[in-house]
Formats: C-alpha cells, structure tokens, sequence
C-alpha cells in the first residue's frame, strides 16, 4: 500500500529522525530526508539508496516560511506528493527560568512549534487531495515538567495539543495526527544534556537506565518503530493520541 508514497522526516541528518527515515524506507516509503545542513541530510539519503531505498536530502530550516514552502514544493516534483509527515526537527537550550534568556524561548518555540505547523501546514494540502495523511509529531516525557526546561517542555505540551486538533480537523480526509512522546533516548541531543550537567555521557546512561522499568534507556530505533505503526494503512482509526515511549508508565 506504501508504494510511491512519499514520507518527510524533518531534523533526519541524525539521531531518532534519521532511524525514522531508514525504517520508513524500509517500510516502502519514498523518503525526503530533512535537515537544516542538506549536505547532512544528503549523507543519510544516499545510504537509504545504497540499501535500496529512493530517497533524497533536503536542506530546510523548519521555521523559517519560504524555506518550507520551496522544500515541500521540491520534495512533492522529485518524489511526488507527501502523505507522510513526521514533525522530528528538534532543539534544546536548557536554562533554569531565572537564567533562561528570550533566545532560549524564542529558538525552542520556533523549531517545535513553528516549525511543526510551517511543515503540517505546507504538506496537508498534499495529504488532503491524496485522500490519505499520517502526520507523526514528536513531543517528549518532558511534556509533563522537567527541571531547566520550561521552553522545551511547554513546546512539547503544546505539540500535543496541535497534534489533537490536526486530528480533529483533518479525519474526513483520511488523515490521521499523532504524537509520540519518548523517555530517554540515546542521541546526540541527550548526549548534550549530559555535558551541561558536568556527568559523563556513559554515567548519564547508566543512570538514566537505572530509572527506567525495562532497565535500559531507549534508542533511536525504539521510537522508529512506533513511528512506522503510526504511519501504517492499518493504524488508520488511531488519531489525536499521544504514545509514550518510555520503557515505562507515563500518562
Ligand atoms: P538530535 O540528535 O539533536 O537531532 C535533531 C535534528 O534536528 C538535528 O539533525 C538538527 O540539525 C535538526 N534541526 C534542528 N533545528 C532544525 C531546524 N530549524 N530545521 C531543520 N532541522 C533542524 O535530536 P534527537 O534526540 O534525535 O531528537 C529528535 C526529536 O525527538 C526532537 O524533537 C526531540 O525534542 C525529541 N525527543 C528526543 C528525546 C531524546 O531523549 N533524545 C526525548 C524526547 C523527545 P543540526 O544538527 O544541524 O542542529
């Protein structure tokens, strides 16, 4: 049912985006691979065609308008129309709020948030004369509080509340909106974390597993694999949910 279906996984040079991208290659989706660097998000491509896959890197920053508009419109004319959308591009700048400057809220909010509906905006219009959508967006256990992160987290809570409304507004097109919201997962983007708390990215871990019911921290493949479900024909009646995946109960 995939086939000739074509997927965009933004923020998808590394980390959970680019396993995101091998799976829904895999899955036999025709990927863009979106990222700020396209020589990045080239690299990545060029490995989904080496395994068989047809794929294509794309340099976009995901809050800036024109650069989304041009991206979507390129990805549509070389891999044809997107009906996959998964909403991955990520930053953090952790600050305690006394210390937290309008930069660090500015940069956080406009990358998830504006950059979620800039990419859902430009590509529903794709889904919608399809007949067919899944747009997966990516909040975060963080959604629910975490200490120096009130810009983060207060972006992850509102993508799930944009994730529902997608939902709402977009079902009688055949478009399904989710979320998926992972504990720890082993990246680069943890790996910085680590650094700014002074621990060494092996005890961050270690740590990290050790507060978690399965006894591991989660890798980039764990939350491709939901991701992969949420895209699927057969999770068609599943929308405006948002999935943990945590190694463990959150709510
Ligand atoms: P990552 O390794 O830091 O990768 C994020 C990617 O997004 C990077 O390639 C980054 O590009 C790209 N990006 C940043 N700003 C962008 C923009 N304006 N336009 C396009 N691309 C942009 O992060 P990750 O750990 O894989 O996380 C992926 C997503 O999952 C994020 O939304 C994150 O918040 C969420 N998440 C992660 C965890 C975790 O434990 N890792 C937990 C919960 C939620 P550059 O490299 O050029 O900056």
């Amino acid at each position: 049912m995939t086939q000739n279906r074509t997927a965009v996984v933004t923020g998808a040079a590394r980390g959970i985006g680019a396993a995101t991208a091998r799976r829904l290659s895999r899955d036999g989706y025709a990927v863009a691979v979106v990222d700020l660097d396209e020589a990045a998000s080239e690299v990545v491509a060029a490995s989904i065609r080496e395994a068989g896959g047809s794929a294509v890197g794309v340099g976009v920053d995901v809050s800036d308008a024109e650069q989304v508009e041009a991206g979507v419109a390129r990805i549509a004319d070389e891999l044809g129309p997107p009906v996959v959308l998964v909403n991955n591009a990520g930053i953090i700048r952790d600050n305690l709020i006394f210390r937290m400057t309008e930069s660090d809220w500015d940069s956080v909010m406009n990358v998830h948030l504006r950059g979620a509906f800039l990419m859902t905006r430009a590509c529903q219009a794709h889904m919608t004369a399809e007949k067919f959508g899944r747009i997966v967006n990516l909040s975060s256990s963080s959604a629910q509080g975490n200490r120096g992160q009130a810009n983060y987290s207060a972006a992850k809570a509102g993508l799930q509340g944009f994730t529902k409304t997608l939902a709402i507004e977009l079902g009688k097109f055949g478009v399904t909106a989710n979320a998926v919201a992972p504990g720890f997962i082993q990246t680069d983007m943890t790996a910085a974390t680590a650094e700014r708390m002074g621990v060494s990215f092996e005890d961050f871990l270690a740590g990290a597993a050790k507060q978690t019911p399965v006894g591991r921290v989660g890798q980039p493949e764990d939350i491709a694999a939901t991701i992969s479900f949420l895209c699927s024909q057969e999770a068609g009646f599943v929308s405006g949910q948002v999935i943990y995946v945590a190694g463990g109960p959150l709510d």
